[in-house]
């Protein structure tokens, strides 16, 4: 179910799913999904995972 050239663990919005494509590189900018979004009155669940696409990682060391 997961496309093939997206690597090992890493989340990608839609957005960036579809940008992983040359002719869609631009829908990158579409992509707000910079945040964990953790689900109301659970412990820990997350509701939408962070999108780790590499477009939006300027600068964060960690
Ligand atoms: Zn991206
Ligand atoms: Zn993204």
């Amino acid at each position: 179910m997961s496309a093939p050239t997206v690597t090992d663990d890493v989340t990608l919005s839609a957005e960036c799913t579809l940008a992983q494509q040359p002719a869609y590189k631009d829908v990158h900018r579409g992509c707000h999904q910079t945040k964990d979004v953790p689900l109301p009155h659970s412990n820990g669940i997350l509701l939408v995972r962070r999108c780790g696409c590499t477009c939006h990682r300027r600068g964060d060391a960690s």
